[in-house]
């Protein structure tokens, strides 16, 4: 008799990488459940928690931290023990953690995929951009981006790059007035400024309104112009998947031949319940999905699942320039200067992004001033003046996939449900301090070419919320987790659908790659179920 299952396919996880999966595999007629640890909040609530909070500069306090399903945003969930404190930003709700996420959807160069064979660092990808491109197209339609079709994305100077088969979906937004201000005056210099693809509508699509630029994007775009993965949550609702909310996945059951046979998954209530599939997807974010392979012990013969955990650690400046650049208008970033992004120098240091970040500066304005005893009717002049004259820079680096740098179940400490929290070790190598002087160096040509004011350089290194490495893709099964197509090595049955599965970071925002990947991944599993 033939077996019953459940599902096809079940999909754990409900973000953006999940649940574009879920809806390409519902779309194909195949029978998904998707379960999502968090539950289905929506948009007003969660614009409302926003509006009411005494911390507008947290991005995470709009949204509930249960503690059955906690984030990063509680200290005891994840635990650091490396000489630096990687706490990314995420979330656990029906969407994921792009609901407060920047929009930036960046496609990899091709160099970026092969940077061991250009450069002689890090890993090789075991497809190449011409393998992925077909997919990036897709996932920029799913998630409505807008780009400019003619720029030298790497930041050279070149023509249009990296190849495009189709145009971008939509047409990129007006340059905000900062954007136009700091272009004027520093390209002359040699600068190389670069519009960022980003997933904020520029006109109605797929039932979104167009962006109004009132720059609220993190912590919630309030009209959902900004993508985030509760879209495709409900996309994969209607076409037939089943969402499971308040279901924490916390063992993948394993069965003969190498096949993942059920997940497990447990309730704030308590309850237990197995579920079987034919396939799986864990789609549980960067640092969650190696979590469950651990708590399970699949996916684990290289003894890879957890290492090589890579974000795109960072520093930061501000500067008052000469003139009104008037920050906070439009979205929260449009892009930035790109001319370190490629070169031979990355066979020495990391490649360099810097990006302009365009939040509304009065608070960090106000702060600064108040702190230096400035008060009363000078306050509000200062605030005035320095605020229209704000600039901010954050710049990411490079990584490269270090075994040491781990992600684990902590070995003692208990949530709620009784699960594991975290523990994270991560320590910034040479390749990354290698290019910090560079990027300091750029810092103030920009202050100088805008007859400016130096505010502050961060010292150390901040996080950026980028998760890779952590379940490594590769060719050698030795080495990695999944192979070119995010399939587990060790079992036939089971994909991971997370940035996770990235080997060489570069330095973009991994979210579309992760989309692109994880719709190959239902097409692939699509023809096999
Ligand atoms: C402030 C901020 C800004 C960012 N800006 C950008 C940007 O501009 N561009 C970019 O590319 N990226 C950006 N990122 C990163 C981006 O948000 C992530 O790469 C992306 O959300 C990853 O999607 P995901 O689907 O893998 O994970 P998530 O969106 O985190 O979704 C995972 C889902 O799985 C659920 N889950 C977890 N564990 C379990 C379990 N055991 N059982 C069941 N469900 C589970 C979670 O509740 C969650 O809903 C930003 C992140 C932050 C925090
Ligand atoms: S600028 Fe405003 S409307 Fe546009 S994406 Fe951001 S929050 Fe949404």
């Amino acid at each position: 008799m033939a077996e019953t299952y459940d599902a096809d396919v079940i999909v754990v996880g409900s973000g953006a990488l999940g649940s574009n999966a879920a809806y390409e595999l519902a779309k194909a007629g195949k029978s998904v459940i998707l379960l999502e640890a968090g539950l289905r909040i929506p948009r007003w609530k969660i614009v409302q928690n926003s509006r009411n909070s005494s911390r507008r500069s947290d991005y995470n306090r709009p949204y509930p931290d249960a503690e059955w399903a906690m984030t990063t945003e509680s200290e005891e969930y994840l635990e650091n023990t490396g000489s630096f404190a990687l706490r990314p930003g995420m979330l656990k709700l029906v969407g994921g953690t792009t609901w407060h996420w920047a929009a930036a959807t960046w496609r990899y160069l091709p160099a970026d995929m092969k940077l061991k064979s250009t450069y002689g660092v890090g890993r090789d990808w075991p497809i190449s951009y011409d393998d992925l491109e077909p997919w990036y197209q897709r996932a920029e339609e799913a998630l409505g981006v807008v780009g400019s079709d003619e720029q030298d994305q790497s930041g050279q100077g070149g023509p249009a790059f990296p190849p495009r088969s189709k145009p971008y979906p939509l047409p990129p937004e007006g340059k905000t007035y900062m954007f136009q201000r700091l272009e004027a005056r520093l390209s002359p210099l040699g600068f190389n400024f670069i519009h960022e693809p980003n997933a904020r509508v520029t006109k109605p699509y797929d039932g979104r309104p167009a962006c109004a630029g009132n720059n609220n994007c993190m912590p919630v775009c309030p009209i959902g112009a900004m993508y985030s993965g509760g879209f495709h949550a409900d996309h994969a609702e209607a076409a037939g998947a089943k969402l499971l909310t308040d279901a924490t996945a916390y063992k993948l059951e394993k069965g003969a031949n190498g096949k993942i046979v059920a997940v497990h998954y447990r309730t704030s209530k308590g309850e237990d319940v197995r579920l079987t599939a034919r396939y799986f997807v864990v789609a549980a974010h960067g640092l969650e999905t190696p979590k469950l392979l651990l708590m399970s012990d699949v996916a684990n013969s290289s003894d890879q699942v957890g290492r090589n955990l890579m974000d795109h650690t960072g520093i930061g400046m501000h500067f008052l320039a000469d003139e009104e650049v008037w920050g906070g208008r439009g979205a929260v970033q449009q892009g930035g200067i790109f001319n370190r992004r490629d070169g031979e120098h990355r066979r020495e240091y990391a490649a360099i992004k810097h990006a302009i970040a365009n939040p509304v500066p009065n608070p960090e304005v106000a702060k600064r001033l108040i702190d230096q005893g400035v008060l009363g009717p000078e306050l509000d002049r200062r605030i005035r003046d320095e605020a229209s004259r704000w600039v901010e820079f954050s710049t990411v680096f490079e990584m490269l996939p270090h075994p040491t740098n781990r992600v684990q179940p902590h070995p003692t400490k208990r949530d709620a449900l009784g699960i594991p929290t975290l523990t994270v070790h991560y320590d910034v190598d040479d390749y990354v301090a290698a290019a910090r002087p560079h990027a300091e160096a750029d810092f103030h040509t920009f202050v100088k070419g805008m007859n400016g004011q130096l505010i502050d350089i961060s010292e150390g290194w901040q996080n950026r919320d980028h998760l890779m490495g952590s379940v490594i893709m590769g060719a050698d099964p030795k080495d990695s987790v999944v192979d070119g197509d995010c399939r587990t090595h060790d079992h036939d049955n089971l994909f991971l659908a997370t940035t996770g599965v990235i080997p060489a970071s570069g330095v973009i925002n991994p979210t579309l790659t992760g989309v692109a990947l994880s719709i190959r991944i239902a097409d692939t599993i699509a023809k096999e179920v």
